[in-house]
């Protein structure tokens, strides 16, 4: 490692040497690797957090290229999956990072696994049932999560310290949180800059254990009309809430709530997960498909026909583009594999 290579970030004043000691020994858990993922690990790989894992589900297409920066034209030309293009790429802006990619869809086992030794987890998703696991996971376990969200040129986040703030859970009932439902208003890339520009220096702060400097407001903002407050939330913690309350059920840890289909937010897509965990030959699955046109990486096998694609992967899921309709998506695929 070359001396200076922190020294701008050890200058300022709050982190020092002694805080950037403490980010080498830090481990960060980043939720969906999209626009405000790929930009929260562009930040913390070069500012040198010692572990940085990335968990995503799906992989990158042209109209991501606009806004989630790690990824390339060779990315989206061989449909590379998000997780790991961001760890080639991570790796070679930080080597002395420990980058984990994991090509996965997040539930409940995937993610208790995951959270062991996390000292806080970024949201980079899109939907709220992850969010809401997330925030029962992070609430069982005690680890900080900081919820961020944006669209068109507005965004928001929120940092959710178990046992001291509100949780996600909480503040639904009371604080007005816009995209709740999926959206299709499309984002610009400053939005998501600055979401990140919040999550990560709140991250910053718990990571070199500066808690006192935690805003403790929840940040909304629209660039294109020049608005930003900040919202004294402390008010909307419930003692009987079934994620942060006395007496917590996480209900979103329940199996009932582990979706095995899913439509995908804002997108015609279906995403299918077979009942239990499969180690999925992409070969044999390329040798049952007799016409159409067919991509393969060592990651995912893409399949196209006519109007439809569908989209398999090694974890034995299968993303099916074309419907939101789940009983049509059910039908294709069970063309196919039976
Ligand atoms: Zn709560």
């Amino acid at each position: 490692m070359t001396l200076d290579r922190y020294s701008r970030q050890q200058l300022f004043r709050p982190i020092g040497e002694q805080g950037q000691e403490k980010l080498k020994k830090k481990h960060v858990l980043l939720i969906g690797c999209g626009a405000l993922g790929t930009s929260s690990a562009e930040q913390l790989v070069r500012g040198g957090v010692g572990k940085v894992t990335i968990v995503d589900r799906d992989y990158v297409e042209w109209s991501n290229l606009q806004r989630q920066q790690l990824f390339t034209e060779e990315d989206a030309g061989r449909r590379m999956p998000k997780a790991k293009a961001a760890e080639k790429k991570l790796k070679k802006i930080n080597s002395e990072i420990d980058i984990q990619g994991h090509i996965m869809d997040v539930q409940r086992e995937e993610l208790e696994t995951l959270i062991e030794g996390v000292d806080v987890v970024l949201d980079g998703t899109d939907n709220f049932d992850t969010r809401m696991l997330v925030n029962d996971v992070c609430q069982k376990h005690s680890v900080p999560w900081i919820y961020g969200g944006c669209v068109g040129s507005h965004g928001m986040s929120y940092t959710i310290i178990p046992q001291e703030t509100p949780c996600l859970q909480c503040l639904l009932q009371s604080v007005p949180i816009g995209g709740a439902t999926c959206e299709t208003a499309g984002v610009i890339s400053p939005a998501v800059q600055m979401v990140t520009a919040h999550q990560v220096t709140e991250a910053l702060k718990i990571l070199v254990e500066d808690t006192q400097a935690l805003t403790g407001r929840f940040i909304t903002f629209d660039l294109w009309n020049h608005h930003y407050t900040k919202m004294k939330v402390d008010r909307a913690k419930r003692e009987d809430c079934t994620s942060c309350g006395k007496h917590p059920s996480y209900p979103y840890l329940l199996p009932e709530h582990q979706t095995k289909t899913a439509v995908l937010c804002g997108r015609d897509t279906v995403q299918i997960r077979p009942p239990y965990k499969i180690d999925r030959d992409l070969n044999e699955v390329r040798a049952v498909l007799t016409d159409g046109h067919i991509e393969q990486n060592p990651f995912l096998l893409s399949y196209h026909k006519e109007d439809r694609r569908m989209v398999f992967f090694k974890d034995g899921r299968v993303l099916i583009h074309g419907t939101k309709d789940v009983t049509e998506a059910r039908n294709w695929y069970h063309q196919i594999l039976g």
